[in-house]
């Protein structure tokens, strides 16, 4: 396996804390030699997407990824169908910033059956949307402990599952997921599930970070690549061998430690690390 470098790397800027603007961002991850950024909706506030667009394209950057979608499933209909109305605004703006993908974390209800249900029937409403402005929808199923906050789909082959009932199989897929070795890597079925998602070509992303082992915040105690105990090395080469051929995404959620530090000094700690353990 090839030896990863920044060129083969995107940043989701949530790894960075959210403690600078966009603009300036961008630059720190253009400057290190990233090849691609997923920004966020919330860095998008009070900016023009035109501008922060313009500044992404000029940069060399891809946008891997537009995060993320509004939760899905509501306790009413009219609720509901305000999530998807929101979900499809969100889509313009993805296109408008040249994302490849819309990140979907669908959502959940104490009624998991009537959420998974929702956010089927949900998606169904997005793709054309989607389709019409070339944004791929990308669900991304999380780790079963948030199944109770956040999202009613935390395996793989749920995800698959659902991308196969709604768009059937399809040459090019317009619907598919992001694989994050944080949500899947305790599976047993990780590598089949995988080798499914490469062979319908529904893997739209791969993003890493890493299990610490303790957790102290499971939300927000992600750890950086090679200090925890996710086997990333293993994971990236099943992904690869299934041919996805897209930028590996580096995505720490750790208010406890990379978010309080320079933003610079993270960035270096990636290129370094995406050598070593990924
Ligand atoms: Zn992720």
């Amino acid at each position: 396996m090839r030896t990863l470098e920044a060129k083969d790397c995107a940043i989701n800027t949530a790894t960075l804390g959210f403690q600078a603007p966009i603009n300036l961002v961008i630059d720190a991850v253009a400057r290190h030699g990233f090849a691609g950024i997923a920004p966020w909706r919330r860095e998008m506030e009070g900016q023009s997407l035109k501008v922060v667009a313009k500044q992404i394209r000029d940069s060399g950057l891809q946008v891997t990824g537009y995060c993320r979608s509004t939760y899905i499933p509501a306790n009413t209909r009219a609720e509901f169908v305000a999530n998807i109305e929101n979900n499809k605004l969100a889509l313009n703006d993805a296109a408008e910033l040249g994302a490849q993908s819309f990140v979907m974390v669908v959502g959940t209800l104490r009624d998991l059956s009537s959420a998974r249900a929702q956010v089927r029937e949900g998606v169904a409403m997005m793709l054309e949307h989607a389709r019409d402005l070339n944004v791929k929808l990308a669900l991304e199923p999380l780790h079963p402990v948030y199944a109770a906050d956040r999202s009613c789909i935390t395996l793989a082959e749920e995800a698959l599952d659902m991308c196969d009932a709604i768009e059937g199989p399809v040459a090019d897929p317009q619907l598919g997921i992001f694989v994050d070795a944080y949500h899947l890597w305790w599976s047993a079925t990780l590598k089949r599930d995988i080798e499914r998602a490469g062979k319908a070509k529904r893997i739209f992303g791969f993003h890493i970070s890493d299990w610490l082992n303790p957790t102290v915040d499971i939300l927000n105690d992600r750890g950086m690549m090679g200090d925890g105990v996710i086997d990333l090395k293993s994971i990236r080469q099943i992904v690869e061998d299934v041919g996805y051929e897209g930028l590996v995404e580096t995505e720490i959620f750790s208010s406890h430690n990379w978010w309080k530090k320079p933003m610079d000094e993270t960035l270096l700690v990636i290129i370094e690390r995406i050598k070593t353990s990924v």
